[in-house]
């Protein structure tokens, strides 16, 4: 499998009233090709600005880049001016978000947002646009293209419009589309067909996906690995079957509990109690300590390595430590 995008190390801040807020924290993580990686974890976990420094997104100041570096085919994207990334944006790496109606242009055709792009990048003409548009629409499974393309935002609902964005997303072949949240704002049936689409186009235009999401659910049958995110870091990794079936996180655990099980759907849904860390004074040890069950004297202090527990799979808990407690994944955690 071809790397296709490396992030090493990479440390996004804020400037804020309150202080530096440390949205990002030294995250690592490697993107394959035509693999889906999603990154997963509550809002505040620092998944978003992630995806975001990968296009170069936020807005500086007051954000900041601390350190590390994106490598996206054995360049830096952190040194590139935004004349540089312009040329990247859209062509090579591009994104859908979770709200479409915010991301649209509310003023222009719907033909004319997906076009911009190709004349943009691939110099086809105003026509040539057209007709690729409703070209694109027909693949992301919208009826009476001809008709669909010549419509502005308000004309679609919430579904087409994220089919749209999609449609906007994948003009120019990018490598990588990142998609923030990408069914967030959708009811449960659209859901299930915005991610059944997006792998159908994945297997059709052999795009490598980012997923971020807070919601594991979602993951299971979209994403090849998974990266979890808390209070700015990265606190366990794998395959996404290691992370259902082995996980070795307590935040992971968390996670897992908090998520909608079929047979018994009646019963309450344990969410994760306590709120995430102030990131403008992270925690000096675990990230997670103040809300997790098995803390420890050792945990407050002290960030955790991380641990292998596979080729595939590392975690960040002192619980891997030979001398920690022996403790069983709970039984809300088993999927
Ligand atoms: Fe819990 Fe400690 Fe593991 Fe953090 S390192 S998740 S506080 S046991
Ligand atoms: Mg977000």
């Amino acid at each position: 499998m071809k790397k296709l995008l490396e992030v090493n190390d990479l440390s996004v801040s804020f400037d804020t009233y309150g202080g530096e807020v440390q949205a990002v924290r030294g995250v690592s993580f490697e993107l394959n090709e035509k693999e889906t990686l999603a990154i997963v974890g509550e809002s505040g976990s620092g998944k978003s600005v992630t995806a975001q420094s990968l296009m170069q997104l936020i807005p500086m100041p007051p954000g900041k880049f601390v350190g590390g570096s994106i490598m996206f085919e054995g360049e830096d994207l952190t040194g590139k001016s935004e004349k540089q990334m312009q040329r990247i944006r859209g062509k090579e790496i591009s994104m859908i978000f979770q709200d479409p109606m915010t991301s649209l242009n509310p003023t222009m055709t719907i033909g004319n947002q997906i076009g911009e792009g190709l004349i943009k990048h691939q110099n086809l003409s105003k026509k040539e646009a057209h007709n690729r548009a409703i070209e694109l629409l027909e693949l992301v499974g919208i009826p009476n293209p001809e008709a669909r393309v010549k419509q502005y935002p308000h004309q679609f609902s919430g579904g087409m419009r994220q089919r749209a964005m999609i449609a906007i997303a994948l003009a120019c072949n990018p490598k990588v589309l990142i998609a923030d949240e990408p069914t967030t704002a959708l009811d449960v049936t659209i859901q299930a067909q915005i991610m059944d689409l997006m792998r159908d186009l994945q297997d059709k235009t052999n795009t490598a996906i980012i997923l971020i999401t807070h919601d594991l659910g979602v993951v299971a049958n979209a994403a090849s690995r998974v990266v979890v995110m808390y209070g700015g870091k990265i606190v366990e990794t794998g395959k996404v079957d290691e992370i259902f079936y082995n996980p070795k996180h307590p935040y992971t655990w968390g996670l897992l509990g908090s998520m909608p099980k079929i047979e018994n759907k009646d019963e309450e849904l344990q969410s994760i109690p306590g709120s995430p860390p102030d990131l403008s004074d992270p925690p000096k040890g675990c990230p997670f300590v103040s809300r997790c069950p098995y803390a420890m004297e050792v945990c407050k202090n002290h960030m955790p390595e991380y641990t292998d527990v596979s080729n595939t799979q590392k975690t960040a808990c002192w619980l891997t430590d030979e001398r920690a407690p022996k403790v069983e994944i709970p039984k809300s955690a088993v999927v």
